[in-house]
């Protein structure tokens, strides 16, 4: 499934995206900032002033998440880690490494770095707000809300249930223990699963005691973080079916390749409507061009079909992630999740030797359940 994201720039040369998700969690912070949190603290401010400070604390609430996330990100890439991404979405953040880290020790280190930001953010906030107790009213309020929230974000992310940042603390620890990265994965899982139900049921009782709000924001977080282990623990299990095997043995080799000269209502009429194929390659076996698939000819006016060659409107190569046959098939699924295709061109020495899909991953994985392999 591909999210709507937008790219907001580099931090630290780390992409930093915005999950639509967000632009509700900003919304909402602002809002009940403006409607309720700064009016009964501070009747005495105007309208104006209210809604200005209820944005301004939203924006530095959405850095301080930011902060937080590049703790993660930079110790991940000090310990060798590449780091893809930071995307902040509904629950706050989460930073996209390329790989696990190798070592609990490295793992405690990361997990740790996110929640340690948050505190010490927490503790100047607090201390500028000692500082300010005889300053500016807006600026001491400002202060006082953003030290209540980065602990907040702390205490939050420490919870020690994994995916949560406690819970690679709770994994790291176990895996330090037994050596045992599954078992320790295993257990962290649960023990988020326990706490995402702890949340869940909370969250009813205090809706049906007639807290509704709150009540059912509990219960929201809880299947957040219900599905989020669940997910986790799935992954998991997905990676230790294809480890150790690499796209070579599992891709498609007879790609068919369509000339660039080749119109789209040729196309739809000899090859899509006749196979079952729905994606294939442009140019020549020593020359590809790109990949074109469905989605690209109904970009098309079907009036245009006759006029228009498959050369127009093919992705072109340089766009497309590409694999090589002895990349890992854990790798090549976590490539075409991060980019939202089915599909990926697998080339060797810069010519195209066969096509890995997500089709051919889930064969694979069936066939090997099924033979108990
Ligand atoms: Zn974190």
């Amino acid at each position: 499934m591909t999210r709507s994201r937008f790219r907001l720039g580099k931090v630290f040369g780390v992409p930093v995206r915005i999950d639509a998700s967000w632009l509700l969690i900003f919304v909402w912070v602002a809002w009940s900032l403006a409607a309720s949190y700064f009016p009964g603290m501070y009747p005495s401010w105007s309208t104006e002033l209210t809604w200005l400070m209820a944005l301004v604390t939203g924006l530095l609430f959405f850095a301080s998440v930011l902060l937080h996330e590049l703790g993660h990100a930079l110790i991940a890439r000090s310990q060798g880690i590449p780091v893809k991404d930071i995307t902040l979405f509904l629950f706050g953040g989460v930073s996209n490494m390329a790989d696990e880290p190798g070592t609990p020790r490295e793992e405690l280190l990361m997990a740790a770095a996110g929640p340690l930001v948050s505190l010490v953010l927490s503790a100047l906030l607090g201390a500028l707000r000692l500082l300010l107790r005889n300053g500016s009213q807006p600026l001491a309020a400002l202060t006082l809300f953003l030290a209540g929230a980065n602990l907040s974000l702390a205490l939050f992310n420490l919870i020690p249930g994994f995916p949560l940042d406690g819970g690679r603390v709770l994994r790291a620890v176990l895996w330090a223990a037994r050596q045992d990265l599954a078992w320790a994965t295993r257990w962290a899982s649960r023990v988020g699963q326990a706490v995402a139900y702890i949340f869940i049921l909370s969250g009813m009782v205090r809706a049906f005691l007639g807290d509704w709000v709150s009540g059912v924001w509990i219960a929201f977080i809880g299947l957040f973080l219900e599905n989020a282990a669940r997910r986790a623990q799935l992954q998991l299990t997905l990676r230790s079916l294809l480890d150790g095997h690499v796209v070579g043995e599992v891709m498609n080799r007879d790609c068919q390749i369509l000339p660039p000269q080749l119109t789209l209502d040729v196309l739809v009429g000899q090859f899509l409507l006749r196979g079952a194929r729905r994606c294939f390659t442009v140019g020549t076996r020593d020359n590809i061009l790109g990949l074109l698939t469905i989605h690209n000819v109904r970009a098309v006016r079907r009036e245009q079909w006759p006029t228009t060659h498959v050369s127009d409107v093919l992705t072109p190569l340089a766009d497309l992630r590409v694999v090589a046959p002895e990349t890992p098939l854990w790798n090549a699924l976590s490539e075409m999740t991060a980019e939202g295709v089915n599909q990926l061109p697998v080339l060797e020495d810069g010519k195209l030797v066969g096509m890995i899909s997500r089709d051919n991953l889930l064969t694979f994985i069936r066939s090997r359940s099924e033979l108990g392999v």
